[in-house]
């Protein structure tokens, strides 16, 4: 393809062939080892670098892929069908790129953009804090100008990608006097550096292998240049304006989970027998199974609608959190119902039923809880009920 080409019907299907490929071939097989030893999948990393899916959504000219949100919340689906941890390295990722590619500086996309989209340069989001994840506006790590630099102090914790990736789009306060808050909040590309303390891979009931850690910035020097889009202030906002591309890739995650959750249940119960017949002819599995499906479907036809508009650059707010909230949602009912079909054999590490059952509420917490989800729903349907 050309710099600037669109993906037509055809390449799109090649591409997710590929994906399809890589799935059964390098993600299935090793999933559920490196989920119990909680060991990073090293060898994935490679090979999504191959696959371009560092640079997925980042635009052709920085030699990214340039997919839309509808295509990647495709791919989103496959891996987190067979295993949703491995996405959180490029998701995050990309939505460092995304906000360097929405807000940057023409400098910082010509610096990070091409070595973000190889894959040379790794990273992630440092927002939440130990005392603020959905209020963002109370984090109290600071950045003050000292010359041509800022000086960081403060901690961040649950980074992912923080021990193995090299930068983050870390959220400071620059003037934590600010009223409101938020006119005190301001955007950095951090890379690793003198004062950059990594903590140790936090424990985690799913989600394992992949480096979640705090973060302390302890006289951490960063130059002027990489506050995103050279103005301060701006840092909320821009964080906000990620959040519609980040909810739709989180329900696709969520519908992942779900749809994984379907298969593995579906194909036990077809082989399970009890009472002299695979358990799949008892009309009490026969209706878990209708309602998994249902809701693997309306996932899709939600994320569907959300990505839409957001590669028609339509405001779609309410689309991205009624995706996120029912997609992640239909994640945890799926695993739960697919445990209950498993029977005892669902407590079994012999089966990966397990791990999606882990790995589900996750999406429910991250890029914005399911409880502010339902809230930004409620408000949009009030507020556009008023217009
Ligand atoms: C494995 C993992 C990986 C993560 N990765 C990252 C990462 O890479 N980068 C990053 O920055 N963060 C990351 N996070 C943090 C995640 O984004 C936060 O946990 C999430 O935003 C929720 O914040 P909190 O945990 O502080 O919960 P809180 O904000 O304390 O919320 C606790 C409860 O109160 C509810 N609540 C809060 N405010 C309201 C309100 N106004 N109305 C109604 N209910 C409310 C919430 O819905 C929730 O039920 C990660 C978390 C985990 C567990």
């Amino acid at each position: 393809m050309t710099e600037q080409e669109q993906w037509s019907a055809e390449d799109e299907l090649a591409l997710f062939d590929a994906i399809d490929r890589w799935v059964d071939e390098a993600v299935k097989p090793i999933a559920q080892h490196h989920d119990q030893a909680d060991e990073y999948p090293h060898e994935l990393v490679e090979q999504m670098k191959e696959l371009g899916l560092f640079g997925a959504t980042i635009g052709q000219q920085y030699g990214g892929l340039g997919l839309s949100a509808s295509a990647y919340a495709k791919i989103v689906i496959k891996v987190s069908s067979a295993w949703m941890a491995p996405v959180g390295i490029f998701n995050s990722h990309l939505i460092l790129a995304s906000a360097i590619e929405r807000c940057g500086t023409d400098e910082q996309k010509e610096k990070y953009l091409p070595r973000l989209a190889t894959g040379e340069l790794r990273g992630g989001i440092a927002l939440t804090e130990p005392n603020a994840g959905s209020d963002l506006q109370a984090i109290r790590t600071v950045a003050r100008k000292d010359g041509d630099d800022y000086v960081v102090n403060g901690s961040k914790t649950w980074i992912t990608n923080s021990l193995n990736g090299n930068v983050l789009l870390l959220l400071v306060k620059t003037d934590p006097d600010a009223e409101p808050r938020h006119k005190g909040m301001s955007l950095f590309i951090a890379e690793k550096g003198d004062g950059f303390n990594v903590g140790k891979k936090l424990k985690k009931l799913g989600y394992r292998s992949i480096d979640s850690c705090e973060v302390n910035f302890d006289d951490y020097r960063l130059p002027a240049a990489n506050l995103l889009g050279g103005v301060e202030g701006r840092g909320f906002y821009q964080t906000a304006g990620g959040l519609e591309l980040g909810r739709i890739n989180v329900a696709a995650r969520g519908c992942g989970i779900a749809e994984g959750s379907l298969k593995m249940a579906l194909e036990y119960s077809l082989d399970r027998k009890a009472f002299g017949k695979p358990i799949s002819g008892h009309q009490a599995i026969q209706l878990k199974l209708a309602e998994m499906a249902c809701q693997v479907e309306a996932s899709k036809l939600l994320i569907e609608s959300a990505a839409k508009k957001y590669d028609a650059n339509e405001r779609c707010d309410l689309e991205a959190s009624m995706a996120k909230y029912f997609a992640t949602e239909a994640g945890v009912f799926c695993a739960n119902e697919a445990m209950r079909i498993f029977g005892g054999y669902s407590y079994s590490v012999e089966y990966e039923i397990e791990r999606f059952y882990r790995d589900a509420m996750l999406m429910c917490i991250g890029e914005g809880t399911n409880e502010i989800q339902r809230l930004i729903i409620a408000k949009q349907l009030i507020g556009r009920h008023q217009e």
